[in-house]
């Protein structure tokens, strides 16, 4: 496994009752995911460590899209079975490949233009009117990495914050009426399944709420979220678990970005589902039977930023279930989450209430 985050630490807790072993890579001693099983501790594109890593492997994964590309693809050119492809590592790395990708498909995407220079900016902003979004192609995450142009005023210091002034990607920004997404899986043997659609609220770019299923959905929306990703899935022969980011607008969705991994908003799968993501990924990229993606009941997941707390306070709430992912707390850094589940959607409202009250408890 390349990364030992808690996306790999989660992955080694639903590998071990199916017997599997793991090696994983990580720059830190302390990585996350260190209990479940070897860690290399090196530079996710140091050669040596990369290939003792992955030495006697049946199949090489990454729990992170930020593993250079370079290095995976030097494994698979060694002969090492990667997954999901590094082709979908690539194309995920970079945000106009991606959308291109998307479009390409027929998946709808906001108005989307490469900003490659100063220059450029002016006459793009043209074409797609403001309010708009520039981000850079590369290296964004949780709302890193981009500016929002509401009117001419804005270009100059937009571009300026974002670094080298090149490399940019300019988007329409998107009146959404909320954030989705869809986590689907496809095995080595073809077969896909997909989970029912996430509703995600965020705060200053980073996750803090997922629903899942999301309240008030409407058949045809789990039907065209399902289309896109199944495309997706097929378009790079992707074998694994994938998340694809969404907005909803009305009725449409539009596709924001994939993910080639497990993700954050599918962490409710754990106790929430019939099989959860991290086992479903582990089946996939072993060309075993997926498990079934129902439901079971309603679910949140709450991300716990900064810090933990007590680990009494949270259990106390009932249908609670507490991750503490063995990180040591910073300001804004994901230290665990909570998942609730309950049978009906007032019942976890109510539960998610109890819970707020639990955390901002001193
Ligand atoms: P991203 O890094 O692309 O996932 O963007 C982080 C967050 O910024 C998203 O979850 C949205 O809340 C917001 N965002 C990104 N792109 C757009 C857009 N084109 N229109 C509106 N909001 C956006």
């Amino acid at each position: 496994m390349l990364g030992g985050g808690q996306l790999g630490r989660m992955l080694g807790l639903a590998g071990i009752p199916l017997g599997l072993e793991f090696r994983f890579l990580d720059p830190a001693a302390a990585a996350p995911a260190q209990s479940l099983g070897a860690l290399v501790v090196g530079a996710l594109d140091d050669e040596r460590a990369l290939l003792e890593t992955v030495e006697h492997s049946t199949v090489v994964t990454y729990e992170w899209e930020g593993v250079p590309f370079a290095g995976a693809r030097m494994l698979e050119r060694s002969g090492h079975t990667v997954r999901p492809s590094t082709l979908a590592l690539q194309t995920s790395q970079d945000r106009l490949a991606e959308k291109t990708a998307f479009r390409e498909h027929g998946i709808p995407v906001a108005e989307f233009a490469a900003v490659d220079a100063w220059e450029d900016l002016r006459a793009r902003v043209d074409e797609i009117g403001l309010p708009a979004v520039l981000k850079t192609r590369r290296g964004g995450y949780d709302g890193k990495g981009q500016a929002v142009l509401r009117d001419d005023r804005d270009l100059e210091p937009g571009f300026a914050a974002l670094g080298d002034g090149g490399a940019l990607i300019l988007e329409a920004l998107v009146p959404f009426d909320r954030e989705l997404s869809v986590l689907a899986v496809r095995s080595g043997t073809g077969e896909t399944r997909c989970w029912p659609l996430v509703e995600n609220w965020h705060e200053a770019g980073i996750l803090r709420v997922s629903r899942a299923p999301a309240p008030n959905l409407n058949p045809a929306l789990q039907a065209a979220a399902e289309g896109y990703a199944r495309a997706v899935l097929e378009h790079f022969q992707y074998v694994g678990v994938l998340a694809l980011e969404l907005f909803q607008v009305g009725d449409t969705l539009l596709a924001n970005e994939m993910a080639p991994r497990v993700h954050n908003s599918g962490h409710w799968t754990i106790e929430g589902a019939v099989t959860s993501q991290f086992e479903n990924h582990l089946r996939a990229i072993l060309d075993w039977p997926l498990g079934a993606t129902d439901a079971r009941g309603v679910s949140a997941m709450v991300n716990l930023i900064g810090d933990l707390p007590d680990p009494a306070a949270v259990l106390a709430v009932p249908g609670a279930h507490l991750h503490d992912y063995g990180k040591s707390p910073r300001p804004g850094r994901k230290v665990g989450h909570v998942t609730v589940t309950a049978d009906a959607q007032a019942e976890l409202e109510t539960r998610l209430t109890t819970l707020d009250a639990a955390l901002a408890r001193p």
